[in-house]
């Protein structure tokens, strides 16, 4: 029997295959996405409402499932995006609930978009009531409600709430991504609200970690995966200009609603439950995401940057 881990070639997804294959054992990544093939990892590449019968099978038959597919993006916008949150987010999740037995450990991602913000340098706790700010954070919160069936009825599921995730293989569209991007191209970096907002980092290697231990564990309930400490936009902006060794301009940006001011995790309950707290070194997992992106976007060739050496 495998651990199946459900959006395996997306950026958590990825880095969770890499540290369950560090360990031994085999492992089933799901996506509609190809993923990179690696020694021990099934890679099933379908979407998991299509009714693909490996698929099915898969969840049927796990040691424990990590449920991390989804659309997700505070940020995202257009025509059908709330129609594909819907779809990716709650259908889909719906869909892993109903298959994987009760008594699997089960571990489904949500979000601390959840909290809609963390309120005068409070962190924000799992028994906080929500306020969900948008069309992803409110399916995220449908995605929770559904779990919290799944426990009712006496089954293993514990829901991960991620704070901003930072590292190696980041999504484009997240703000260290976009940055080191412009930082590279000589444009100024997009910076939505003001430098003195704060965000929870978590290093991906610690979600990861934090991920199988709940899964390892069957562990239930909802838990924070967060650090407890914020980090200004400012101290990510210079994070990024150290990494690629170049002065960066700023455009300030008026912040959309569904932009939280501040986010920062109560990390009491992740401590309980896995024995361990996250912690981010914020200029060096910088450094690190910029390595990975580099060769893969060829940004080290901009000539800006070859200047600057
Ligand atoms: P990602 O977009 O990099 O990965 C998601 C993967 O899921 C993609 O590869 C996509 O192809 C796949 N997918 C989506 N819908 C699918 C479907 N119906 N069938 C099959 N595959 C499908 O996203 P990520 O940043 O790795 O996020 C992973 C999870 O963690 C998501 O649930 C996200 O909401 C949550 N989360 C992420 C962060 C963060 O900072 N990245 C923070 C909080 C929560």
């Amino acid at each position: 029997m495998s651990m199946v881990v459900t959006g395996a070639a997306g950026f958590l997804g990825s880095a969770l295959v890499r540290a369950l294959l560090a360990r031994g054992g085999t492992v089933v990544g799901i996506d509609r996405r190809p993923q990179v093939p690696r020694p021990g990892l099934l890679t099933l590449t379908a979407d998991l409402l299509d009714g693909d019968r490996a698929v099915e099978a898969a969840l049927a038959s796990a040691a424990a499932v990590v449920h991390l597919a989804a659309r997700p993006g505070v940020r995202d916008r257009g025509p059908y995006v709330a129609a594909l949150q819907r779809r990716d987010n709650v259908a889909a999740t719906a869909r892993v609930l109903a298959r994987v037995p009760l008594d699997v450990p089960l571990v489904v991602a949500s979000s601390s978009s959840v909290y809609g913000g963390a309120t005068g340098g409070r962190p924000s706790s799992e028994s906080d009531p929500m306020h969900p700010r948008g069309g992803y954070a409110r399916s995220k919160v449908e995605v929770e409600q559904l779990c919290r069936r799944r426990l009712d009825a006496g089954g293993l599921v514990a829901v991960a709430r991620p704070f901003t995730v930072v590292g190696e293989g980041q999504r484009p569209d997240m703000a260290l991504s976009r940055w080191l991007t412009a930082a590279v191209a000589g444009r100024p970096l997009r910076v939505f609200g003001s430098l003195s907002r704060t965000r929870d980092l978590t290093d991906v290697r610690d979600v990861a970690r934090v991920l199988i231990a709940l899964a390892d564990r069957g562990s239930v309930g909802t838990v924070n995966v967060g650090t407890g400490t914020g980090h200004t936009l400012q101290d990510m902006v210079a994070a990024v200009a150290a990494a690629v060794g170049t002065d960066v301009q700023v455009a300030l940006e008026p912040a959309a609603d569904d932009e939280v001011p501040d986010s920062l995790a109560d990390i009491n309950r992740v401590r309980r439950l896995v024995g361990f707290v996250p912690h981010t070194e914020l200029p060096a997992v910088v450094a690190r995401q910029f390595a990975a992106a580099g060769p893969r976007t060829r940004l080290t060739e901009h000539p800006r940057v070859l200047a600057a050496r």
